[in-house]
């Protein structure tokens, strides 16, 4: 496990500790609300003029005691200055989006971008004159395809479905440069394996459906700024009406406390299962960066602290995306579903071919994306053996 950059307890510990009541309860009890009463004029007119700046109560949608307790476990967790909740992952990325970057304006996104994320460019982006192109994974080619009027470069590391990394402070370094933002879509790492904002990010974007959550039951995504990016989230964020309901808030934040111990299951049994497929004739490779021989294997060891429960599978060549299928159909503890990160496993097909525009997948196998689960590792494997029969049927 990493620990943070502070003195005193172990990350681990600040995590279990941070947004908790002053007093008496161990977590935060849920504190529904939406209107705030004040005792004077003078009271109601000051919070007003403050609250833009500093985090006071004065409506529900700014905030309740169950959101700021949130926000103090996310703070604590990513090591930003701020953080801001909103009903989703996607709720979160496009917020950012729209916060930073104004008509006329350029931003580069991933290649290995949450796919979703893509329609949001052409769709609204386009539409709203921002103009946005893609880069490779691994981040090779940002230098030259920066325009005068990139403001944004908007990251995802590892990435998608292959877990491609780049060398965020590398890119941290092109951003100040050039004097433009740098966000991050860290659901991957989600403040344990990975925290963008020590490696020079100014945003960190978190699908707390996934990890923090961890438990397949409460949708939300987060974001966490430092100093300089916070006022532009704020004001976007508020603008846009974008918040979270208390129970919501309590669900992550509860999701959180048993994150740490949750996530070293996940990669420990994952790690297992990966021995387990590489050892198999249908599979090319496994997909993960905390594998030797994975292209991003190096940038894993020095940036990130352990590894999650995904794993994606290439199928060796003359394995096709309907047999793929077949297996998935064949499954009987994986489930087909969208998300992770909660205690279940599952698998989806990967389309890599369409999943990115810029790097090249063609001559590469057929793609099978797993969450490995709290489940017992062995019961996994044999699933993923009966399952992989259906192949040579
Ligand atoms: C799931 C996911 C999202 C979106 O989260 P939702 O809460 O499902 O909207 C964003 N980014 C990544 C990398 C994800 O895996």
């Amino acid at each position: 496990m990493n620990e943070h950059d502070k003195p005193g307890h172990k990350a681990t510990t600040r995590l279990l500790r941070a947004g908790r009541p002053h007093r008496g309860w161990v977590n935060t009890p849920v504190t529904r609300a939406s209107t705030y009463i004040f005792d004077s004029v003078q009271q109601w007119r000051d919070t007003r003029s403050r609250r833009d700046q500093e985090r006071l109560v004065s409506y529900g949608a700014r905030g309740t005691d169950s959101t700021h307790a949130l926000e103090d476990a996310l703070v604590e967790l990513e090591g930003g200055y701020r953080a801001k909740a909103y009903p989703t992952g996607q709720a979160a990325i496009a917020t950012v989006l729209l916060a930073y970057l104004k008509s006329g304006d350029h931003v580069l996104i991933t290649d290995a971008v949450y796919e979703p994320v893509r329609r949001f460019c052409s769709e609204h982006l386009a539409r709203l004159g921002i103009e946005y192109s893609y880069y490779l994974p691994d981040g090779s080619d940002l230098a030259a395809r920066l325009r005068p009027n990139t403001r944004m470069i908007y990251a995802e590391c590892p990435g998608s479905l292959a877990y491609e990394m780049m060398d965020l402070p590398a890119v941290a370094g092109l951003a100040r440069a050039h004097d433009c933002w740098l966000a991050v879509d860290n659901t991957w790492g989600s403040g344990l394996l990975y925290r963008p904002l020590a490696l020079g990010a100014d945003i960190s974007i978190i699908a707390a459906t996934k990890y923090l959550g961890g438990h397949a039951d409460v949708m939300m995504g987060v974001a966490v700024t430092n100093e300089r990016a916070w006022a532009p989230l704020e004001r976007a964020t508020v603008d846009f009406g974008q918040t979270v309901g208390a129970d919501d808030a309590y669900l992550v934040l509860r999701g959180m406390r048993s994150m740490p111990a949750r996530m070293a299951v996940h990669g420990r049994s994952a790690m297992r299962v990966a021995d387990w497929l590489q050892s198999r004739p249908e599979v090319a490779r496994v997909l993960c960066p905390a594998l030797p021989g994975d292209p991003s294997h190096a940038l894993w060891r020095r940036d990130c602290h352990g590894t999650n429960g995904l794993l994606s599978i290439e199928f060796a060549p003359g394995i096709e995306d309907a047999d793929v299928e077949r297996v998935i159909d064949a499954f009987k503890l994986f489930g087909l579903g969208a998300s992770w990160g909660g205690f279940e496993s599952l698998a989806v097909p990967a389309y890599m071919l369409r999943a990115r525009s810029v790097a090249d997948w063609t001559g590469r196998g057929a793609v099978l994306r797993l969450h490995i689960g709290l489940e017992d590792p062995e019961d996994l494997i044999a699933d993923l053996e009966q399952a992989l029969a259906a192949l040579r049927r």
